[in-house]
């Protein structure tokens, strides 16, 4: 091959300089007109010694050996590049991991790498702490329109969403708990300027009418339009309402037929959204967490509108749903917090844009290079690492509470009890302790689990015995409560014995009543006839919660024995295989005994319920008190709703009746008890939020007395480090943001476990 030829390949060399390099040994000239091309003098090109071997001609190297060659000097050249551009990077990168004496997550490491660009994010978080004052709330009367008088709480948030709106985000969060009327907030705050035209409120269907009547009812004469389902107005009929009520869906579908288009024989035809075609003034997105996911094409939707001020309402304790979180951020567009940039540029966006899959439409660069800010800084670290304090989620989880405080304002029925007309609630542990013969059986038991778990512990298999784990603490648990339940159960005779417990594939707890589906997957009988209403009221084909074929399970089926190997077996209850004549009972349920009767002798007309996660202890409970003559009622799984009522009505109306018993798995949701004002906790469980959930069952709107809680405690039991344990996560979740402590926060690490164990 000849020198012309190479220079046809399109090889830029000037003729100067291929005479220069001509002169040089040919290896070298090899390389070198790649080189210049790219613009690199020809003395630092030349110093890099070349290690190819050309025998048939030693002046030109073959065609593919050159191609070879540039290709592997483009390489180089990029890499250095490359190194110039991550030097103040890695030194950056060095400077934290001094500072943190750790290595650094990916989140750190994407953040320098971002600021490095994006010159804004440098101290993004200090910034919005001296820029934006959280707005204390203060009293505000309402426009004199408003047909309702405000509760006191009701007048501070309608000041601090009047301030919202002339902040950064024009709006904001208000994510009272249920049933603190945040309907009534929203209308006054529409009512307290000038008459503006139109807005619009987005809300589920149910919800729809009652947001109408609201409206109608309180204001006056302002002009509603629903706009949903067949026969909609156009946008310019639109803008003669005060107010425009529609739904998710119907939002979703304008869009859909804007965006996409819809069929219409066998055109594609495309339709303008007339929610989409002008700003309104206000957008509200009632129960704001229906766009928690943020590729759905209703989360899409909402972005999509044009508002003066936009504002997210949610009775969900959103701050402990982080990942839901960002589509509220993302609507009312905050930036830079849901914004995408690039680690390579300063390329930045609102959207993830990647036309060809693999490159971004604005820099070219790879999707790879791109990252959500509110990923990196706040959903991964805390997602990954938890956020107790010392960990990289702790520090996430502090920026989290600054860019809420500044956006969202939640109040609890608590907090705001004298306002709504709530009677106080108090909480209080009775403690007891162990008789000298229950101690003796409780002692050979933790003995016994104690070094079981230790095992575990020096083979580093904990989390693979996970459930052999928590049978370990069930039976602990049992035992605190009364010792048949640990001796008489029907999966062990002994109390050393332990044996894998049949765990419930929903709730991952000790299954109480347990069935059986087709796909032979255990749920407790209550577990999956809650999974199976929802999945129902949401329109959903039933589906296995495990293996999420279609599920086939006869919820009336005769609870399963999974320990005797059998098949179908029904549960015959403790009382069946105990001795009842000479039948002893325990320190704990002697305990409650004594607080009821106590009770009834101050006052005979409270009412009180008593929890426990045991049904067995709940036979226990029952058999006693009759005993002791308290007339008594129970809820229990494996009702019928019809059998239900009938027992719920039966404790509300019958005075005499003075003890209801409840299964916390059976009773949690959806129970409605004023009449009760004393709860009895017969036994603990880590995640506060299971407790919370029961005393509300009395603690809402229509009670009238004072509600009181007790929480039964054995001292000198594993419950004592429970009850500790739970108070360490309550004030976790209380320090850093609010008094509702998620699901996910009463996980047990291992060092929980060790705690339970007093390792
Ligand atoms: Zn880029
Ligand atoms: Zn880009
Ligand atoms: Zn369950
Ligand atoms: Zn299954």
């Amino acid at each position: 091959m000849s020198s012309s030829n190479a220079s046809s390949l399109g090889e830029p060399l000037s003729k100067q300089r291929r005479t220069k390099a001509k002169s040089k040994t040919a290896r070298k000239s090899w390389g070198k007109g790649k080189r210049l091309g790219d613009g690199e003098s020809v003395e630092d090109a030349a110093s890099t010694p070349l290690s190819v071997n050309s025998e048939e001609d030693p002046k030109v190297a073959p065609r593919w050996v050159r191609e070879v060659l540039a290709a592997k000097e483009k390489r180089r050249v990029e890499r250095k590049k490359h190194e110039e551009i991550m030097k103040p990077i890695r030194k950056a990168e060095a400077a934290l991991k001094k500072k943190l004496g750790r290595k650094l997550t990916n989140g750190e490491k994407n953040f320098i790498r971002l600021s490095h660009h994006h010159e804004e994010l440098v101290n993004v978080w200090g910034d919005l702490q001296e820029t934006v004052v959280p707005i204390k709330p203060v009293t505000m009367e309402a426009h004199p329109s408003l047909k309702i008088k405000l509760l006191p709480f009701q007048k501070e948030s309608l000041y601090w969403m009047k301030e919202q709106e002339k902040g950064p985000w024009a709006g904001g969060m208000l994510a009272d708990e249920m049933g603190m009327g945040k309907t009534i907030q929203t209308i006054a705050l529409l009512l307290s300027e000038p008459r503006q035209k139109p807005s619009l409120v987005v809300a589920p269907v149910v919800a729809l009418m009652q947001w109408k009547h609201e409206i109608e009812d309180n204001t006056d004469n302002f002009t509603v339009c629903v706009w949903h389902g067949q026969g909609r107005m156009k946008a310019a009929e639109l803008k003669k309402y005060d107010v425009v009520l529609s739904s998710y869906g119907t939002l979703e579908a304008s869009f859909r037929r804007q965006q996409r288009g819809f069929k219409r024989g066998n055109l594609m035809i495309k339709e303008k959204s007339p929610l989409h075609t002008f700003q309104w003034h206000r957008v509200i997105l009632d129960e704001a967490h229906n766009i928690k996911e943020r590729s759905t094409n209703a989360a899409k939707a909402a972005f999509a509108l044009d508002a003066k001020y936009r504002w997210c309402l949610s009775g969900t304790p959103l701050q402990n749903r982080v990942g839901e979180l960002y589509s509220l951020v993302r609507f009312l567009g905050a930036d830079p917090f849901s914004h995408y940039f690039c680690k390579k540029c300063d390329c930045k966006s609102l959207h993830w844009q990647f036309k060809d899959k693999r490159h971004c439409d604005e820099c070219g660069h790879k999707p790879m290079e791109h990252v959500c800010f509110w990923n990196t800084e706040i959903l991964t670290p805390i997602a990954r690492y938890g956020i107790e304090p010392g960990n990289p989620g702790h520090e996430a989880f502090k920026k989290l509470k600054i860019l809420l405080d500044r956006m969202m304002l939640r109040r609890t029925k608590l907090e705001r009890a004298d306002d709504l007309g709530l009677p106080p609630r108090t909480i209080v542990v009775r403690r007891d302790y162990f008789s000298p013969e229950e101690r003796e059986l409780y002692m050979s038991l933790f003995t016994g689990a104690k070094r079981q778990f230790a095992t575990y512990v020096d083979q580093g298999t904990v989390l693979n015995n996970y459930s052999n784990i928590f049978s370990l603490i069930t039976r602990m648990r049992q035992m605190a409560c009364h010792p048949d339940l640990v001796l008489k159960s029907k999966t062990s005779k002994l109390a050393q014995d332990v044996s894998e417990g049949v765990v419930c594939r929903i709730c991952s707890d000790q299954a109480e009543d347990a069935i059986v589906s087709a796909c032979k997957h255990v749920f407790d009988r209550e577990c999956i006839k809650q999974y199976l209403e929802v999945q129902q009221l949401r329109g959903h084909k039933p589906e296995c919660p495990v293996c999420h074929i279609e599920i086939s399970i006869d919820l009336e089926a005769e609870a399963i024995d999974l320990t005797e190997g059998q098949g179908a077996k029904a549960r015959q209850g403790i009382l069946s295989r105990l001795n009842l004549d000479n039948w002893r009972s325990s320190t704990k349920l002697e305990a409650l005994v004594e607080e009821l009767q106590k009770l009834r002798e101050q006052d005979s007309t409270i009412k009180s319920l008593v929890f426990s996660q045991f049904v067995s202890f709940l036979d226990l409970c029952a058999f006693r008190l009759q005993r002791a003559g308290f007339t008594i009622c129970r809820l229990e799984g494996g009702m019928t709703p019809q059998q239900r009522d009938a027992t719920i009505q039966h404790f509300m109306k019958n005075t005499n009746v003075s003890v209801f018993l409840i299964s916390l798995k059976a009773g949690g949701v959806a129970l409605n008890l004023t009449e009760a004002s004393m709860v009895f906790m017969m036994d603990s469980w880590w995640n506060p939020s299971v407790e919370y959930q029961a005393m509300d069952r009395i603690h809402r709107l229509g009670q009238h007395r004072p509600v009181k809680v007790v929480k039964l405690v054995v001292q000198d039991s594993i419950e004592d480090q429970i009850v500790q344990l739970q108070s360490k996560k309550l004030a976790m979740t209380e320090a850093a943001l609010s008094r509702d402590p998620d699901a996910a926060l009463g996980k047990l690490t291992v060092e929980d476990l060790g705690f339970l164990f007093k390792m």
